[in-house]
């Protein structure tokens, strides 16, 4: 397989083209950070959700025991996107949920601080222009070649950058202060910093910014949480949030779970749901959307067991995404240092991030889902705040203690477009030239069936198997019927959607009652019984 990222354009575009992803909006022009799934996407989407509510919910880690040696016990809520404001405050959203945003007072656009530089490098025009004119054999310096860039694109292209303002102020102090070694690569973060400052005196290095060049402002807090109103009057005492996260959704129901079933410590909550975030720069596709999909688990346990339950998580969740098809190269499990550690989380206390090798992230890796010791923070903050007892009366050691919970936190549109860039396989020997690799578990289309020409029974004998193959799969995705066109156009379609096996009827079926199926991974065709196929299918599928 080659080592080159795959390219995100092709596989946005394959997504539209057959129905995965849409742009939000999309008639009147689309809207930043919104994305609709369509009638393949959707289904791949259930999918998902459906595997982590099967594996995680329904079968308590499929079945497996935990670090104790017992079954692990997990239940479902599904809690409003609107609660008591009360909640974000407890929470800590209300003050702290915030990104460092930076203004550009030439243009007015925002940056979020912390993606200043890849931003830059990867959708500043100008930025990406002018790394061409710096010069590596010289260390990177080149002042004639700068300032004629100056004098001629970066007019157009960054008009409000010290070096197109200013060309001669700025390339002294680029003479003078950087010392360019010839061989070495130049420091761009360096050099960028010289070429925003007009006057280094008075303001000191500034950066800029990524559309016009002007030197960002200083960041200041931008608020990620979404308003609202609910009731009459739009004032303060009005004001409602739109969730951040389904997480604090399972913590104010913790009670009445405890009270109303028969769950004991160890044991967790489970929820799907949307959340909301006004993300600064939502970019690289679904990666980060202002509207979301979150799966999350918390864990309730003995403060004294939150490691071993901590790490149990921790790999079983990276084995479970794994077992979806995530290449092993592309996954990797990342512990947090101590310095990234969230404000809950206690020193010492693990988190790790399980990070997938996304094409736009290549060679890097963005984050799946985050795992983390929450310590008791939620539960004795929403004890603060709402003076409710949230204490556990442990009989068993007869002991009361606030648990601590371990969260496994995934996204499940981050989890879709993880799977769909894995499945997106170039091959240019198919006449789709691309085909769709999806864990057999995750395919939209489960099955195909395909009556090789409308005539001679053909038809009839298809439509008994789909109705049949219907009946047995249809809720796990949908079965795909078509006798039109040619067998290799229908082929070619199913690849591009990832059916993993085509089922198809011809002269010989007639005779002696088999199909042909064909393989979508390694295009080989097998001859079976048609009244094999349900047993068949039933088999590759897992179940
Ligand atoms: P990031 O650092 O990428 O902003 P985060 O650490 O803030 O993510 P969490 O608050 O831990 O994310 O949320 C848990 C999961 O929710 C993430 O692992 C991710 O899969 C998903 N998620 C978070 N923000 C977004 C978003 N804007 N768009 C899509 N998915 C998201």
């Amino acid at each position: 397989m080659s080592d080159q990222p795959k390219s995100m354009d092709e596989i946005m575009a394959l997504c539209k083209r057959r129905g995965f992803i849409f742009q939000a909006s999309e008639i009147y022009g689309g809207i930043q950070g919104f994305w609709d799934y369509g009638p393949l996407g959707a289904q791949l989407k259930k999918n998902l959700r459906d595997a982590w509510w099967d594996d995680v919910v329904m079968t308590g880690c499929r079945g497996q025991a935990g670090p104790d040696g017992q079954p692990i016990r997990i239940v479902p809520v599904d809690s409003c996107i609107i609660q008591n404001p009360k909640v974000w405050e407890a929470s800590g959203h209300l003050a702290g949920f915030a990104d460092p945003m930076r203004k550009c007072p030439g243009c007015g656009h925002f940056v979020r601080a912390d993606h200043l530089w890849d931003l830059l490098a990867e959708s500043s025009v100008w930025f990406n222009d002018l790394i061409q004119v710096f010069d590596p054999h010289t260390g990177g310096i080149d002042s004639p070649r700068l300032l004629q860039w100056a004098k001629s694109k970066g007019k157009r292209l960054a008009p409000n950058l010290a070096l197109v303002r200013q060309p001669e102020v700025t390339l002294s102090w680029l003479a003078t202060r950087v010392q360019g070694q010839p061989g070495v690569p130049p420091d761009m973060k360096e050099l960028t910093r010289y070429i925003a400052t007009e006057q280094l005196h008075e303001t000191g290095l500034q950066e800029p910014c990524p559309r016009c060049g002007a030197p960002l402002g200083e960041p200041a807090p931008f608020k990620l949480m979404f308003e609202s109103y609910a009731g009459l009057t739009q004032d303060e005492d009005n004001k409602v949030y739109l969730r951040p996260e389904t997480a604090q959704g399972i913590f104010i129901n913790y009670k009445n779970v405890l009270d109303s079933t028969r769950v004991k410590v160890p044991f967790g909550i489970a929820q799907t749901g949307k959340a909301f975030r006004n993300e600064v720069t939502p970019r690289n596709f679904t990666f980060r959307s202002r509207e979301f999909e979150q799966m999350e688990i918390e864990f309730f346990c003995h403060p004294d067991e939150s490691r071993k339950w901590y790490e149990f998580w921790r790999d079983w969740r990276m084995n479970w995404w794994e077992s979806l098809g995530l290449a092993g190269v592309n996954l990797q499990l990342r512990e947090h240092d101590a310095d990234e550690l969230a404000h809950y989380a206690k020193t010492g206390a693990g988190t790790s991030d399980i990070e997938y090798r996304f094409p736009f992230t290549a060679p890097g890796f963005g984050e799946l889902e985050g795992v983390a010791d929450r310590t008791d923070f939620d539960l004795r903050q929403h004890m603060e705040h709402s003076g409710a007892k949230l204490e556990y009366f442990d009989q068993e050691r007869n002991e009361r203690y606030l648990p601590h919970v371990i969260e496994p936190s995934a996204g499940l549109d981050r989890g879709v477009l993880a799977a769909i860039c894995e499945a997106f396989t170039p091959d240019p020997d198919r006449p789709s030239k691309v085909y769709m690799k999806f864990h057999p578990r995750l395919s939209p289309i489960k099955a195909a069936v395909f009556p090789l020409v409308k005539k001679d029974g053909m038809p009839e004998v298809g439509e008994k198997l789909r109705a049949e193959l219907v009946r047995r799969f249809g809720r796990l995705g949908s079965i795909d019927f078509d006798e039109k066109q040619s067998i290799g156009k229908r082929y070619a379609r199913m690849d591009e959607a990832g059916c993993p096996f085509c089922f198809t009827i011809d002269g010989d079926t007639m005779q002696d009652q088999t199909v042909t199926v064909r393989h979508r991974d390694t295009l080989a065709q097998d001859r079976i019984a048609l009244d094999a196929v349900l047993a068949y299918l039933g088999e590759k599928l897992g179940l």
